[in-house]
């Protein structure tokens, strides 16, 4: 364990939430209103109450009345909203870097990495606001133009995972304002103070662009806050990060009101590694991919496909390089696996492990469980739930490793023949991201072509986490298909108007209809 560097964590987040312009958490429960506690699973210990204001039918009603007037404004003065929130975030990194640690667990590289993913996506956003482009096509009939335009779509619902608890929000919210897009906000329900951060950034920002709209709102709440925005009938886009499970409740819902969804769903991620790969570089990838966020990241690294030739000399490099990982608080700043984010991740995690023994798996390394700082402290916290990231050699891919287990185990298992390698790459649910370790050009195109990873992400020589963001970022099958982010991501938070212009005297019809002419002739028409 590292030391820890807890002392006054509740103290600590209300001093963070003041220099970012949010109210301070409640000490105690308030006369009116409803309440929730905030927690950190650093210490296990409460953080303050944190009010619950406006309801989703509220925040719903007020963004569909914004987004009149929002939806007019042109978009590079949008981008200036974009802009302004990009400036706070650089100002105040290191507050809400902090704040993220606190609050999620990241330590305190990924809290400000998080941090800096917003503000990366506010510099492609405010670019963007200025690049929002249809195409122009040509016409089968003369004296005509037809070209595609992309207009602003509505108010859309941004539902968020605990475990990106700011950076998601902004590669939504971003995309969406610029694209004169209104945006409701539901962060997770054990994310709520970052949230609120937040939300006060972005209403300044807001303020120092001169909007006086409400293009940015937050509701704070459960499930229920979150199928409130789901069933609203105002909602056009609803794009929802989270547990497959949570996907497979959303989508039928909205797409039974002909709404539209992103989703951003679980992954089970796995990365190939060859005989000619690097080692030293694999090890490094495999490690942090595998244990960075303490195996709390969509992307974390949680199957390695390994050649028979190289995998007993890999495990042993994981086993030594794992055996020095320094386990602790996340606020120290030499910490690099910070805690599990409660009680039912650590169920969640020695569940899977009893099972990959019943299956005839090896625990190489890790698996159990170690203290953490906030045991038996003042306030009665039960302390963070800390665990040794594990590393378990399993004779074939069985049930246990087609599941996400939402913590630090890889598994890993040998092949002989690539084919074979891609096919059990290939062989789970989920389709998030991916990668191969390999110096053999044929190898690395193999994974990348059609026949090999059917990811969304595919990597060469790199994790399969640590996206950056001017890629778009999303996966296939149990993942949901959406793409947030980079690229052209930002057309599925617009509508598509395909427009035809005729400027002769003529009325020529498309396919070479002909009605109500002289000369008739059969065709087919749209
Ligand atoms: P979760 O599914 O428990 O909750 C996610 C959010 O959905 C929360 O805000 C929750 O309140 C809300 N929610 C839950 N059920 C809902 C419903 N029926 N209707 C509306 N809203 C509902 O997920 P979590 O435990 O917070 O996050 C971990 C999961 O998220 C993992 O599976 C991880 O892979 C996934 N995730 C995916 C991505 C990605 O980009 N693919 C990114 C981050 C996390």
């Amino acid at each position: 364990m590292t030391a820890t560097t807890t002392a006054g964590l509740a103290d600590r987040t209300s001093e963070l939430l003041r220099s970012l312009g949010a109210e301070p958490l409640l000490p105690s429960a308030p006369n009116s209103g409803e309440a929730r506690a905030a927690r950190s699973p650093v210490t296990g210990e409460t953080l303050g109450l944190v009010p619950v204001t406006v309801t989703a039918e509220e925040a719903v009603t007020a963004a569909a009345s914004a987004f009149a007037e929002w939806s007019t404004v042109p978009a590079p003065v949008r981008g200036a909203v974009v802009r302004e929130l990009g400036e706070l975030l650089r100002e105040h990194k290191s507050a809400l870097g902090e704040l993220v640690s606190i609050e999620a667990g990241k330590i305190v590289s990924e809290g400000l990495g998080e941090v800096q993913e917003m503000i990366d996506i506010c510099d492609f956003g405010v670019g963007l606001s200025r690049q929002l482009h249809g195409s122009t096509i040509a016409t089968e009939r003369p004296g005509h133009r037809m070209m595609e335009q992309w207009h602003p779509l509505g108010v859309v619902a941004v539902i968020t995972a605990f475990n990106f608890p700011v950076a998601v929000w902004s590669w939504n919210t971003v995309l969406a304002l610029v694209a004169g897009d209104t945006v409701v906000w539901k962060p997770s329900e054990k994310t709520p103070v970052t949230a609120i951060a937040v939300q006060a950034l972005a209403d300044e920002a807001a303020r120092r662009a001169g909007v006086d709209l409400p293009v940015t709102q937050l509701v704070l709440g459960e499930r229920d806050a979150g199928e409130a925005l789901v069933d609203d009938l105002r909602v056009a886009l609803v794009s929802a990060t989270g547990s497959t499970r949570m996907g497979r409740e959303v989508a039928p819902r909205v797409a039974a009101r002909f709404g539209r969804v992103l989703l951003e769903l679980g992954g089970n991620n796995a990365a190939i590694v060859c005989p000619s790969a690097d080692l030293d570089l694999t090890v490094r990838g495999i490690v942090f991919s595998a244990v960075g966020t303490a195996g709390q990241r969509c992307t974390s690294l949680r199957r390695a496909i390994v050649h028979e030739s190289v995998a007993d000399d890999l495990v042993d490099r994981l086993a030594a390089a794992y055996a020095t990982l320094p386990i602790g608080s996340p606020l120290d700043p030499d910490t690099l696996v910070g805690p599990l984010i409660d009680e039912d991740a650590y169920t969640a995690f020695a569940a899977a492990l009893d099972e990959a023994r019943a299956d005839g798996g090896i625990v190489v390394t890790g698996g159990e469980r170690v203290d953490g700082p906030g045991v038996g402290s003042a306030d009665g916290a039960a302390g963070g739930v800390y665990v040794r990231p594990a590393v378990v050699r399993m004779p074939a891919q069985t049930a246990v490793m087609r599941r996400e287990t939402f913590g630090p185990i890889l598994y890993v298992v040998t092949y002989t023949d690539l084919g074979d390698a891609i096919a059990v790459h290939n062989d789970v649910p989920q389709g998030l991201s991916s990668s191969i370790f390999t110096t053999d050009l044929r190898e690395a195109e193999r994974f990348l072509s059609p026949s090999g990873s059917d990811c969304g992400i595919a990597n060469v020589n790199i994790g399969p986490s640590g996206a950056e963001i001017g890629g778009a970022f999303g996966g296939e099958k149990e993942t949901g298909g959406g793409r947030e982010s980079g690229s052209d991501a930002w057309k599925a938070y617009m509508r598509r108007t395909t427009n035809t212009v005729n400027y002769s005297s003529e009325l020529p019809l498309a396919q070479g209809v002909t009605f109500g002419s002289p000369a008739r002739s059969a065709g087919s028409a749209r």
